[in-house]
């Protein structure tokens, strides 16, 4: 008999979650021959539509279910992941609530569940629903990336820039203006309510100093 187990990888864009997630089911089924049925939320069309696919390029086949999980959804994942082993979730925080009532139920229908998503927004706050994805979590795998401000390797927070610069709260509005994400250590990191033209400037000397 299986017994249901509960692993969330989490951590800043450009960490390889995706990557993560793949390449641990991709084990499972080539050496532990087990089931693996996968699902991402439908509008993450940034790769594909019918796979997940890391920024590295690690590809797993997967469904697009609708990211507020509807209970049409969840009754069809419960359906057709009947005789799965092991069920995958990708980008988990752009789920809605449901996607923890239905990573518990699987785990007690003894599956094991993979998910993985960002635990933190551009402000540094919890990110949907992953908080209770980490509390029924039985493995917790958390990855950084490289600060892209002073290379540090354990870059835990995602950075939103807006013309060259950390982003203040709010909405933005792109008439003209380009935004881009970027993984940045603890020290670099500019949440968004604490962003003036000071700060900015102030970093930006830091940054060269760092740098030199
Ligand atoms: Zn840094």
């Amino acid at each position: 008999m299986n017994r249901g187990f509960i692993t969330v990888i989490i951590g800043p864009m450009f960490s390889e979650k995706s990557g993560e997630l793949i390449r641990r089911c991709q084990k499972l089924m080539k050496y532990g021959r087990k089931h693996v049925k996968a699902y991402k939320p439908a509008e993450d069309d940034r790769f594909s539509t019918d796979e997940i696919v890391s920024r590295i390029g690690y590809r797993l086949t997967a469904a697009s279910v609708p990211r507020e999980l509807p209970s049409s959804s969840v009754e069809q994942i419960l359906r057709e992941t009947k005789d799965a082993d092991v069920v995958a979730f990708d980008e988990a925080s752009f789920f809605g609530k449901p996607i923890i009532a239905l990573t518990e139920e699987l785990a007690y229908q003894g599956k094991h569940i993979i998910v993985d998503g960002l635990n933190m927004d551009y402000r540094g706050k919890e990110f949907g629903y992953i908080g209770g994805l980490l509390a029924i979590a039985d493995e917790i795998v958390k990855l950084t990336s490289f600060c892209a401000v002073c290379g540090d390797a354990n870059a835990t927070f995602t950075q939103r820039i807006v013309n060259g610069k950390p982003a203040r709260l709010g909405p933005v509005f792109l008439i003209g203006d380009t935004e881009s994400y970027e993984p940045r250590c603890r020290c670099c990191f500019v949440p968004p309510h604490k962003v003036s033209e000071e700060d900015v400037e102030g970093l930006t000397d830091t940054n060269t100093a760092s740098q030199a």
